[in-house]
C-alpha cells in the first residue's frame, strides 16, 4: 500500500454509505447515446435517505463534526440541493440537529430535497437574497449565532466543497479500482457531473495518486469552464495539504466542458431533459435534471465528438439527485 493510501486509511470515516456502490453495464442507454462500453458507478444507489455523490464526503465530515463533539451541522445552498438534503439525513441518523441555510425567500410549494430535508428534522432558514455566494456567508453567521448560545456547532460549506469533502472522492477512486481489478475491466473514461467542484477535485487527485490511467470528462452544470478549473485546483491543494501531499494538478489539466449548463444551474435544459427521458425510457434509469441529466447530454455529445473512437469502457459516474424529479421548477425557488 502506498504512504497515500496509508494516510487515507486514517482519516476517521463514519461508515454511512452501502459500499462498494454497484457498477453495471448500461448496453441500452450506450447503444442509444453512440458510447461504446459504457458502464454506470451507481453513486444514487449509496444509501442514506437518496445518497448521492455527497454521501462521500460526508463519511468524513461527519467524522470530523464527532471528533469537534459537535451537536450540531450547520450548511446550506438552494432550497433543491442534493447536498444539504444528504447532511440533514446525515445529521438526522448521528443524532445530531441540522439547520440547512439556503438562498432566497421560502417557496410557496415545499417539494423534493426541501420536502426530505424538513421531514428529518433539519432546521431551515431562507437568506431573503437570490445571491448564491451570499450563503457562505450566512453559514458562518448561523455557526457563530448557534455557538454564542452555547450550541458546538460544526459548519460544512456550500456543495461540502471543502479539503474532507474532496477526500471523499479520492477515496470513491480507490473503491473504482479495486472493483476495476476485481472484475478485470479496464475503463479509458470516466464523465461525470461538475457543479461545486469537489467531486471532480478527488477524482482527479485520487486517480494521480493511485496511477489509474483513465482520462476523465468533467461536464459543467453551472460555471464557466475557467471558473471551475481555477476552483478545481483551490480544491485540490487544500485536500493535498491535510495528507501532506502533493496535488500536482493544473487549470490546463482540468478536463471540463461547460456547454450543457443550458438556461443556468438547477434549471432544465432542453438536451438535459431529452438525456433523462432517453435513459429513462432505454434503460429504466432515472437521472436529474440538474447534474446528471445534463452531464448525460454532455456524454452523448462526446461520443458524437468522436472522443470515445478508442471503444471504451466509458464509466458514467451516477452521482444521484433524482430527488429533483419531484420538484416542479416552476413552483420551487431553488
Ligand atoms: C453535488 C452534485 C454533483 C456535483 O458535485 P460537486 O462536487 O459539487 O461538483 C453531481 N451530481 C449530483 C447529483 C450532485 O448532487
Amino acid at each position: 500500500m502506498s504512504a497515500i493510501e496509508a494516510r487515507l486509511d486514517a482519516l476517521p470515516r463514519a461508515r454511512l454509505g452501502l459500499l462498494p456502490t454497484p457498477l453495471a453495464p448500461a448496453a441500452a442507454l450506450g447503444a442509444a447515446t453512440g458510447v461504446p462500453g459504457l458502464w454506470i458507478k451507481h453513486d444514487e444507489l449509496i444509501g442514506y435517505g437518496f445518497g448521492g455523490n455527497k454521501i462521500r464526503g460526508l463519511e468524513l465530515l461527519l467524522a470530523d463534526a464527532r471528533a469537534h463533539d459537535a451537536d450540531l451541522l450547520v450548511t446550506g445552498a438552494g432550497a433543491q440541493s442534493n447536498h444539504v438534503r444528504a447532511t440533514a439525513v446525515c445529521a438526522a441518523g448521528a443524532g445530531l440537529q441540522c439547520i440547512a441555510v439556503y438562498w432566497g425567500s421560502r417557496p410557496a410549494v415545499v417539494q423534493g430535497n426541501l420536502r426530505l430535508t424538513e421531514l428529518v428534522g433539519g432546521q431551515t432558514e431562507f437568506t431573503g437574497d437570490p445571491d448564491r455566494a451570499a450563503v457562505d456567508r450566512a453559514i458562518e453567521q448561523t455557526a457563530a449565532r448557534a455557538r454564542a448560545a452555547g450550541r458546538r456547532p460544526y459548519a460544512i460549506p456550500r456543495g461540502g466543497a471543502c479539503a474532507l469533502g474532496v477526500l471523499g472522492h479520492v477515496l470513491a477512486v480507490r473503491e473504482l479500482l479495486h472493483q476495476c481489478k476485481e472484475s478485470g475491466l479496464q475503463p479509458r473514461h470516466i464523465v461525470l457531473a461538475v457543479g461545486s467542484g469537489a467531486t471532480l477535485a478527488g477524482w482527479l487527485l485520487g486517480s494521480a495518486w493511485l496511477g489509474a490511467s483513465w482520462r476523465i470528462h468533467g461536464v459543467s452544470v453551472s460555471r464557466p469552464a475557467a471558473e471551475v478549473r481555477g476552483r478545481v485546483v483551490a480544491l485540490a491543494a487544500e485536500a493535498a495539504a491535510l495528507l501532506d501531499a502533493a496535488a500536482a494538478i493544473v487549470e490546463a489539466d482540468v478536463p471540463v466542458r461547460d456547454d450543457f449548463i443550458g438556461p443556468g444551474y438547477g434549471l432544465p435544459s432542453g438536451a438535459g431533459d431529452r438525456a433523462i427521458a432517453l435513459s429513462a425510457r432505454c434503460q429504466g434509469l432515472f437521472l436529474d435534471p440538474t447534474y446528471t441529466g445534463k452531464a448525460c447530454a454532455g456524454l452523448q455529445a462526446m461520443a458524437a465528438e468522436g472522443r470515445f473512437a478508442d471503444g471504451g469502457p466509458v464509466i458514467f459516474l451516477h452521482t444521484g439527485g433524482e430527488p429533483a424529479l419531484f420538484a416542479d421548477p416552476t413552483r420551487s425557488a431553488s
